[in-house]
């Protein structure tokens, strides 16, 4: 099996977007990801999966802190800049939530401590224990297939 294989059937597999932010030392960066899932209810556990030549990989290990951000529809700028698709820095202003940066205007942030990392293949899985969560109410920003969407009107099920 090829790559490119994985990766399409990977792709069709429709998520949500998130920005993964930490905060080492007054330096916050971010980084683009839907490998995101939530593992566990009591305790409240997230996990996110990383990639070994993310910059922010050792960054995580180093604040053991990080903050899950569900982007909106209209974030899909900030989604871009957050994986490098955009090239040229921009400025981007974080607010925080138990102390950890967020993006304001998110469907969800969630705030994390990290209870567990796994290194796993070419990927670092991090468990993080949720300290604290704001809500928007907003509709989230979609991947699919290797593009961004839109969630379109409900079609109601008829049994
Ligand atoms: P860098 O390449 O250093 O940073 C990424 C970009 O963010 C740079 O352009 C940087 O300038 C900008 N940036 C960072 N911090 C700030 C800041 N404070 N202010 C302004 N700009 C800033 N990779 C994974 O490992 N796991 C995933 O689950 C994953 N999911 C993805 C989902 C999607 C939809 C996409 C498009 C990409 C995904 N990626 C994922 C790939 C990942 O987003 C990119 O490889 C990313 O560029 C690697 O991040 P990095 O930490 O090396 O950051
Ligand atoms: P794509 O078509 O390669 O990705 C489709 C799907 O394949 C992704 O949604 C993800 O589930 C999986 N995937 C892609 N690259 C992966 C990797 N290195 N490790 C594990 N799973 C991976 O590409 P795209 O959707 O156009 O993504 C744009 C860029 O972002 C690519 O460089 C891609 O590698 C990267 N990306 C990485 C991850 C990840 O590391 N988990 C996830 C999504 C996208």
């Amino acid at each position: 099996m090829d790559d490119r294989q994985f990766r399409t059937a990977m792709g069709k597999f429709a998520t949500g977007v998130t920005v993964i932010a930490t905060d080492v030392e007054g330096d916050v960066h971010g980084m683009t990801a839907n490998a995101f899932m939530s593992v566990s209810l009591s305790p409240k556990l997230v996990v996110i999966s990383i990639g070994e030549n993310a910059r922010i990989l050792e960054k995580i290990k180093q604040s053991n802190t990080f903050s899950v951000n569900i982007l909106a529809a209209d974030q899909q700028e900030l989604s871009m800049i957050f994986a490098g698709q955009i090239k040229e820095p921009r400025e981007v202003t974080f607010d925080r939530l138990d102390g950890k940066p967020v993006l304001a205007g998110a469907v969800a942030q969630i705030a994390c401590e990290v209870s567990a990392e796994h290194l796993e293949g070419d990927h670092t899985l991090f468990i993080g224990r949720v300290t604290d969560i704001h809500l928007e109410d907003a509709e989230p920003l979609i991947f699919y297939s290797g593009r961004y969407r839109a969630l379109s009107e409900e079609t109601p099920v008829t049994i």
